[in-house]
């Protein structure tokens, strides 16, 4: 086995003699000049036929797309299909698994608001998490989905209590693993059927591109996500591909910088809290006690919340911020910070989603006292 970064660099083996993968803009490519070569469309074998230098049309797949889904096989141990968004991967599960029900607590605003058209149109059901009984109400088929950490607070839940709750009622358990991707977490050791990234974060990383991720275990699984991403068109765009293959080459160097970085401030806040009477709370899955953090998690996520004791307070926090963006979204090497309230409906309006970055932990040390005790 090679290490993370080696794999990532290395493990897909490029046809062409660049360095870097060549950016790809084309939706179309030349069929075969050998007319022998030529396969009729009836003929082919199955939605695979068009991986493999068959290549045909940019929707189905291309060169960048494939190569993503290639390199990143051995980083998720599994099977890997790319998306145009986070939001489109998490659709893309629900129109595979066509769960009749699902459960699922706090989570990603926009995963909600996917269910709520479900809802609408397919006469869904969505039941709380937090209920147990609401498990008895089960299917085969169904689907829990478990984000964790979770957006926004960075906290974790117990993996292999869902997994075992899904799985006695034959339901399939999904983890969304955005806020804390390999090697900080392995969601199918601990029972996960199925994962889901928002790649726009911790495999992006540069606050450049949009992209997600399904994975699984089961390679008629991925066939079928892969025949009906080509159908509903939400295969990754080819610009942004090239984007995100370059993002991989530094994914292990930044995901370690950033969980690091955002263990020691998280550490640091939480024990000067005397120091700073405007700091309420910290949220973070380093000041958890449970004892499936230690089995489940081999790092923390580089985001976390802080709450203020007053609203006001928060809204100016950002203002005093130096080193911290403030902007929505998290996972870029440049640190952000989020009134969160701008953005979600749901939480406290003293609540603050911090995104740690790359940059040097002295300086956002730092920074986050002073604007704390100005
Ligand atoms: C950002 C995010 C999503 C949505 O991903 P997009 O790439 O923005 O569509 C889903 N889940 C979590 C936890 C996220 O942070």
């Amino acid at each position: 086995m090679t290490g993370i970064s080696t794999d990532l660099i290395h493990s897909s083996e490029s046809k062409y003699i660049d360095v870097t993968p060549p950016i790809n803009i084309t939706t179309t490519y030349k069929y075969s000049d050998d007319p022998e070569k030529l396969v009729k469309a009836v003929d082919r074998t199955g939605p695979d036929y068009f991986h493999n230098d068959n290549w045909t049309y940019s929707r189905l797949t291309h060169q960048n797309s494939e190569l993503i889904e290639n390199l990143l096989e051995s980083l998720l141990e599994g099977k890997v299909v790319v998306y145009n968004s986070g939001l489109a991967a998490f659709n893309a599960a629900l129109t595979h698994i066509n769960p009749k029900t699902v459960i699922i607590g706090q989570a990603y605003h926009g995963c909600h608001a996917i269910l709520e058209i479900w809802k609408r149109n397919f006469d869904l059901k969505v039941l709380d998490i937090n209920v147990l009984e609401n498990f008895e109400k089960l299917q085969p088929g169904d689907l829990v989905h478990l984000e964790t950490p979770v957006n926004p607070l960075g906290t974790s839940f117990d993996i292999e209590f869902y997994a075992k709750k899904a799985h006695e009622k034959g339901a399939l358990l999904m983890v969304d693993a955005t806020f804390a991707p390999p090697p900080l977490q392995r969601p199918f050791n601990h029972g996960a059927d199925l994962i889901m990234h928002s790649a726009t974060k911790y495999f992006g990383g540069h606050s450049d591109l949009l992209a997600g991720l399904l994975v699984t275990k089961d390679e008629e699984v991925r066939q079928k996500l892969f025949y009906d991403r080509l159908l509903l068109g939400t295969n990754i765009g080819n610009l942004e591909s090239s984007l995100l293959v370059r993002s991989l080459k530094t994914y292990e160097l930044r995901i370690l910088r950033q969980s690091d970085n955002c263990t020691k401030l998280v550490a640091f806040l939480n024990s000067n809290k005397d120091k700073f009477p405007n700091l309420k709370e910290v949220f973070h899955s380093s000041l958890q006690s449970d004892e499936y953090i230690k089995t489940q998690l081999s790092g923390h996520s580089p985001t976390f919340s802080i709450t203020l004791q007053s609203e006001d307070l928060a809204k100016r926090f950002p203002s005093k911020l130096k080193y911290f963006y403030h902007a929505t979204s998290l996972g870029g090497v440049e640190s952000l910070i989020e009134w969160r309230a701008i953005s979600d409906t749901t939480v406290d309006p003293a609540l603050l989603r911090v995104s740690v970055g790359v940059e040097n932990i002295e300086d956002l040390i730092d920074d986050f006292t002073q604007a704390l005790t100005s």
